[in-house]
Formats: C-alpha cells, sequence, structure tokens
C-alpha cells in the first residue's frame, strides 16, 4: 500500500494492510490454483430470440479456493492480469471450453472471455488455432469476446492480433459495449460481429425512457452495420419481450439459466430447446 501512495503521505487505515497481505496470499494461491486442480468452468446460455433456442454457451471461469471457497471472477482475475498469471489460465479456459463445445449439437457456438493482457503477450492467435485444432472444433464455433479495454493502448498491434484471430475464422464480440467512453468509435476501427449490450442498460431498460432509447438505438445500429446484438443480465420477461420487439437478436441472463458447471450443459441445452 505504501508503495502504491505515489508520495502523498496517508493516515493509517487499519486493516489495510491485512487486505494488501490478503491480496498477496491470493496471487501466489492463484499461480498454483491451476496445477491443484481448483479451476472449472461454467457456462450460460445465450438464447437466440429467433429460434427461442440455445444459440451459444458463455465459459465463466471459476475458482474453488481450498480455504476460501468459491472466490469471483471480478475478484481474482484482476489479480491474475497484473501477475500475468491471465496468460496460462486464459489458454487453459480456450482449450477445456473448446473441448466442451465440441461435444454440443453443432448449432450451438461457445463464447469465451478474453483479457486485455493476453492481446499484448504474443502467442494469442497461436493458442487460440491450437485449442481449435486439439478439440477438432470449426472456427465458426467459436466467439471471442473482448470489451473496448483491448483497444485502449498501442491500438495498431492489438488491432492486428484482433483482424489475424478473424482470419482463423472465429466471430469477436465486443463485450459490456456502452460501460466504457469510446464504444461507437471500437465499432468504427473494427468490425465486430456481435455487440453484447451490458446488462447494466437492460437492467435500467424498463424503468427509464431515456434507457430504453439507448437500447433501441444500439441495436438498430446493430442492424445497420449487420453486426449481431445480445442483450447481457436478461432477468425478467418484460425485459426479453421488449428486446425481443426491438429486433435484438439474443439474450442471455438469469431469466434463462445462470451459469452451469460443465457437466450440465447437454441437459440444460435439451430442457431449454423444448420449453
Ligand atoms: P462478463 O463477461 O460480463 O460475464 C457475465 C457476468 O454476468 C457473469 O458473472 C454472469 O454470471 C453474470 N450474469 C449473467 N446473467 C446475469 C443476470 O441475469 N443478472 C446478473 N446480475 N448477472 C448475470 P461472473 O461469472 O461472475 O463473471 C464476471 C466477470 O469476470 C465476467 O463478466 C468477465 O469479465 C470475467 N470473466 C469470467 N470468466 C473469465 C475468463 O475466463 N477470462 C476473462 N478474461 N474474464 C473472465
Ligand atoms: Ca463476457
Ligand atoms: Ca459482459
Ligand atoms: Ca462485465
Amino acid at each position: 500500500a505504501k508503495d502504491e501512495g505515489r508520495g502523498i503521505c496517508r493516515y493509517y487505515e487499519p486493516g489495510m494492510d491485512s487486505l494488501v497481505q490478503g491480496k498477496q496470499l491470493l496471487r501466489a494461491d492463484l499461480r498454483k490454483a491451476l496445477g491443484r486442480g481448483e479451476l472449472s468452468l461454467a457456462f450460460q446460455p445465450l438464447m437466440n430470440f429467433a429460434t427461442g433456442r440455445v444459440g451459444a454457451m458463455e465459459a465463466l471461469l471459476r475458482w474453488t479456493h481450498p480455504q476460501h471457497g468459491p472466490i469471483s471472477p471480478d475478484e481474482f482475475i484482476p489479480l491474475a492480469e497484473e501477475t500475468g498469471v491471465i496468460v496460462p489460465l486464459g489458454a487453459w479456459v480456450l482449450h477445456e471450453a473448446c473441448l466442451a463445445a465440441a461435444t454440443w449439437p453443432e448449432e450451438i457456438t461457445v463464447s469465451v472471455n478474453l483479457s486485455p493482457v493476453q492481446f499484448r503477450r504474443h502467442g494469442l492467435v497461436e493458442a487460440v488455432e491450437a485449442s481449435l485444432k486439439a478439440s477438432g472444433l470449426e472456427a465458426s464455433r467459436l466467439q471471442l469476446e473482448v470489451t473496448e479495454t483491448v483497444l485502449m493502448q498501442n491500438v495498431a498491434d492489438e488491432l492486428e492480433v484482433l483482424h489475424a484471430l478473424r482470419r482463423l475464422g472465429v466471430r469477436i464480440a465486443m463485450d459490456d459495449f456502452g460501460t466504457g467512453y469510446s464504444s461507437l468509435s471500437y465499432l468504427r476501427t473494427f468490425p465486430f460481429d456481435n455487440i453484447k449490450i451490458d446488462r447494466s442498460f437492460i437492467a435500467d431498460m424498463s424503468r427509464n425512457a431515456q434507457t430504453n432509447a439507448i437500447v433501441r438505438a444500439v441495436v438498430e445500429l446493430g442492424q445497420s452495420l449487420g453486426v449481431t446484438t445480445t442483450a447481457e443480465g436478461v432477468e425478467n420477461r418484460q425485459q426479453m419481450q421488449e428486446l425481443r420487439a426491438m429486433g435484438c437478436h439474443a439474450g442471455q441472463g438469469f431469466l434463462f439459466s445462470p451459469p452451469v458447471p460443465g457437466s450440465e450443459v447437454l441437459a440444460l441445452i435439451e430442457r431449454l430447446g423444448t420449453e
């Protein structure tokens, strides 16, 4: 904490040192987590509104700490990014997600989150290629989700990686659309295949006419760009009906299913497809 003070003298905050220490311990544990089998993937369906069936499954990383139990990815992903451990972790996620998807019905795609840190290191394109090859999964059945922070620094290099990934035949989605400062300019910089509208907009859509208008405009923007739109965090029927009426392509959220362990995916696909 003292190092982070940037020369500003702060009063002593009790508990701060233990928080920092806790983070350091967690960082060290995370480095070993993969080898110890503490990591797993959960999958959450993206429902295609036109067919009413599962169109894709998003892979979400899970860490069950031997002492602390489940730790949220919002907590450990940033630690993994700080230490660079996200690179081997991310490669593992890609590999496992492709292996899993290869056992699903052919029309179902798998969507994998990529960290900006993975873009800054060499070997991402090779890692994606290796996962496709090892699993035998068609490239068109893999979608990679990136947030706009991926294009924030050193844009030229990251853009080249995005284009190289696209050349492999995978789909590229812009995640958490609308939460950053320049979502629109990134749409101009790179032709994404799918826009995932951040769940904060969906949550507010039914109460706030302005938010509703923004979501509608994003869906229309997608339509005129030839880009599909997916709504995140769909929690009730009203939201689903409004989104469908707007022409949004797909929805993801607790209304359909929470993320489930890999072993439950096939049963879930069956259940959702026949409801
Ligand atoms: P995300 O990519 O935006 O993933 C969606 C998150 O929203 C997931 O949280 C999911 O459980 C949650 N969610 C889904 N439906 C609903 C809903 O209806 N309501 C609400 N309130 N939440 C919903 P999760 O699994 O805790 O993941 C959090 C974040 O951690 C992800 O946000 C993503 O940014 C990151 N993450 C997860 N797995 C990975 C990974 O393998 N690699 C990287 N780089 N990041 C990951
Ligand atoms: Ca995501
Ligand atoms: Ca998201
Ligand atoms: Ca998010």
